[in-house]
């Protein structure tokens, strides 16, 4: 039993102070709000629930700021997704397992204390799958291990090249499986998570236009309770070729033809009409919103407000990983509102409440929910998982309950992290990840290899 005592912790049922907490075996048992100190470990500062972070290709960490640099003709998703697969190219088992270290290490520094990573790079440069099918899910499983970051393990099942049953490309090999070998990854995914606490494997069909409607409904099939992430109207082309193809749009095809529930995250959504931004909202379904990657790729803007104002729930992902940050995720999220709808705080529910608050606990929410685990809240039953801030800092120090949030999410940014536990176990002191150096010399010595 590890017993701390934090001076400010935001619970669900609001701040409280000198906050003791009973953990056992990574779970709180016990909340006691103004204890006595004694016999506890104190943690000062400002203590949150760790944010979760529903979407994350960690290979991608590596390749940020390699696709800056204007090309010859309408740069975009797709221009920028050639870049992603020449670099995907010749990533080895201890490449990938590297830049994932890093990137997770990054995560927790970031504010984020669970992940869902989306991992469809599964086969060897020539597209052969290792002598172990699931040899880079382990190699993800094994960086959590490393870094001490809590994981849903998201197996992509990834079949064709487009629309239609198109076949995949050449780009596209090193992710390919048809539905009996993605079972088999499947029960290598889960063997390799295994000593991993609380870990969790969910199914993640890519998008629509990486499976046939056949095959969709195999693999989801025996998902159980499991999450089921998949892609969806991130780009307008998409949303073109989905009509032409069905004459649905993707969001209104998938509601229609899938099980959609509170199973699901939907990735991107960025693209809706109203009645599939109503859809998703009474589905019960997260919409997995990633603000700074779409930012990044000139993706558009999600329906926020409308979709917040009719109970739709969502969770923050950092994607692409071009910039890793749970409260820069939040603050891009209300910016692209507010630019869009010419206003200010938009995506608070009422007058008087903080809008930091507001985003922060509802992807609290929606990211426990997506993720498939007791996380999101310092509560008995839910894994301890802390992000503490330094109450020291100019931009706290003299302010108090909610505005803390929102000088985190809107002003400081994660420079205000001091330490995060995961589990109850302090992975992240004074802002630096207690592996740091060896993480980062290691990344760094494979991405010198690799863009060499
Ligand atoms: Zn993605």
């Amino acid at each position: 039993m590890r017993r701390l005592i934090l001076d400010h912790a935001l619970l669900p049922d609001g701040w409280a102070e000198h906050v003791g907490i009973d953990i056992e075996g990574g779970t709180i048992a016990a909340v006691h709000p103004n204890s006595a100190s004694e016999g506890r470990e104190r943690v000062a500062g400002i203590a949150l629930p760790g944010l979760p972070n529903l979407h994350s290709h960690t290979f991608q960490r590596g390749m940020a700021g390699l696709a800056e640099t204007r090309g010859p003709v309408g740069d975009s998703f797709w221009t920028w997704r050639q870049v992603m697969y020449r670099f995907l190219g010749s990533l080895t088992p201890d490449d990938v397992e590297a830049i994932a270290a890093f990137a997770m290490m990054e995560m927790l520094e970031g504010g984020f204390t669970a992940l869902a990573e989306f991992h469809y790079l599964h086969h060897d440069a020539d597209g052969r799958p290792y002598a172990d099918i699931a040899e880079l899910s382990g190699r993800i499983a094994a960086a959590a291990r490393e870094t001490g970051m809590g994981l849903t393990l998201l197996p992509v099942f990834y079949a064709q090249g487009g629309f239609g049953g198109a076949a995949p490309t050449e780009g596209q090999r090193r992710f390919v499986n048809d539905v009996e070998s993605y079972a088999r990854l499947l029960d290598g995914a889960r063997k390799a998570v295994v000593g991993l606490d609380d870990a969790v494997v969910g199914i993640a069909p890519h998008s629509l236009r990486a499976v046939t409607p056949e095959s969709l409904r195999e693999v989801i099939a025996p998902a159980g309770e499991a999450p089921v992430h998949i892609h969806i109207a991130e780009q307008v082309k998409e949303v073109e070729d989905c009509l032409a193809w069905s004459g649905q749009r993707p969001v209104a095809w998938l509601l229609d033809h899938a099980p959609v529930d509170r199973r699901w995250c939907l990735i991107h959504a960025t693209h809706l009409d109203a009645q599939e931004v109503e859809g998703i909202a009474s589905s019960h379904a997260v919409a997995g919103l990633c603000p700074i990657t779409e930012a990044n790729l000139g993706d558009g803007i999600f329906e926020g407000a409308d979709y917040l104002s009719r109970g739709g729930r969502f969770g923050v992902g950092s994607d692409s990983n071009i910039e890793i940050s749970a409260p820069a995720e939040l603050k891009q999220f209300e910016y692209s509102q507010r630019l869009k709808h010419r206003a200010r705080n938009v995506l608070a529910e009422h007058e008087g409440q903080s809008t930091g608050r507001s985003l922060y606990d509802r992807a609290l929410a929606g990211g426990a929910q997506a993720l498939g685990r007791r996380i999101g809240a310092i509560a008995a039953g839910h894994r301890a998982d802390l992000v503490v801030l330094d109450a020291a800092h100019p931009d706290l120090a003299a302010v108090s309950g909610d505005r803390w949030v929102d000088s985190y999410v809107f002003v400081a940014g994660k420079a205000v992290i001091d330490t995060v536990f995961v589990a109850g176990e302090a992975v992240v002191r004074n802002g630096r990840h207690v592996n740091r150096e060896a993480i980062r010399a290691r990344y760094s010595r494979a991405m010198a290899r690799i863009l060499s």
